[in-house]
């Protein structure tokens, strides 16, 4: 162990500074979004079974609803462009943003060079948990999806089920596209309904069991033209383990609504980021 600089402590003393501060970032309009949903209208809905992922899709202006059915069960998502699968969901940068874990009033922003929202949290029935003693919190933007390749690192063996694969099986359904080739467009998720943070002594990722029940929901409204995906997670709650068939685990509902009539009038999608993408090539 190196010995400490005599100013150890002095450095370690200094306070910090937000990376990204948001009085800058572009405000969602959230009393339009309220009025747009408050005459909504539901014109599609799907079930995702335990331990499989389904696909959904969401017009730009529209809304889409998880809801937790029969169980306390957490969901990995993905989201897509409808029309161009390489604008994809970029949790690192909502992380950076927005913080560890989202909540009504936050976005799921695109991957570059697009970085604009994709999706606009307006509902979050979950919002009372707050951050909990152990520096817990619910839907975060820290994990990335549970997989068979950390799986066989660790424990060994062939498991099926994780959401990687069930994000590729839905995904390869929903596009025709092989399994092979559907699998580069899955991507780091938004863990909705998961409890997750980071311990304080060895900075290491946990989970605890989620403390969402039957009838919590997570609503967004859809900021471009959408193609989701959804995994019900094997781990179920998450309270154990995950990756394997152990856990107890229920389905999730997804609804699509949309907006009342009119409501809508004169609102349009962000334009893709306004950097010129030179990057000094001149
Ligand atoms: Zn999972």
């Amino acid at each position: 162990m190196p010995n400490p600089p005599p100013d150890a402590e002095t450095r370690r003393a200094v306070a910090p500074v937000i990376c990204y501060p948001t009085e800058t970032l572009p405000v969602p309009d959230m009393a339009l979004y309220h009025a747009a949903r408050a005459g909504m209208t539901r014109i599609a809905e799907v079930t995702v079974p335990p331990r499989e992922a389904a696909t959904f899709r969401v017009p730009a202006g529209h809304f889409f609803r998880i809801t937790s059915v029969d169980g306390p069960q957490v969901g990995d998502l993905n989201l897509w462009h409808a029309e161009n699968m390489a604008e994809r969901f970029y949790s690192g940068k909502s992380r950076a943003l927005h913080g560890t874990h989202l909540t009504a009033g936050h976005r799921m922003w695109s991957c570059f060079p697009y970085l604009r929202p994709m999706a606009t949290i307006t509902e979050d029935t979950l919002d009372w948990y707050g951050i909990d003693a152990y520096g817990g919190s619910v839907h975060d933007v820290i994990g990335t999806r549970c997989d068979p390749y950390t799986h066989n690192l660790l424990s060994g063996g062939q498991y099926h089920h994780c959401c990687h694969s069930n994000l590729i099986r839905a995904l390869a359904a929903e596009t025709g596209l092989s399994a092979a080739e559907a699998e580069p467009h899955v991507h780091d998720v938004l863990n909705v309904f998961m409890c997750t943070g980071f311990t304080r002594d060895t900075g290491q990722y946990f989970m605890k069991a989620s403390p969402v029940r039957p009838g919590d929901y997570l609503e967004f409204f859809a900021e471009i033209d959408l193609l989701g995906a959804l995994s019900a997670c094997p781990g179920g709650d998450c309270s154990a383990e995950h990756s394997s068939d152990a856990a107890a685990c229920y389905p999730l509902l997804v609804e699509v609504f949309a907006p009342a009539p009119g409501a809508l009038n004169g609102w349009e999608p962000a334009p893709v980021n306004g950097y010129d993408g030179g990057h000094g090539l001149g």
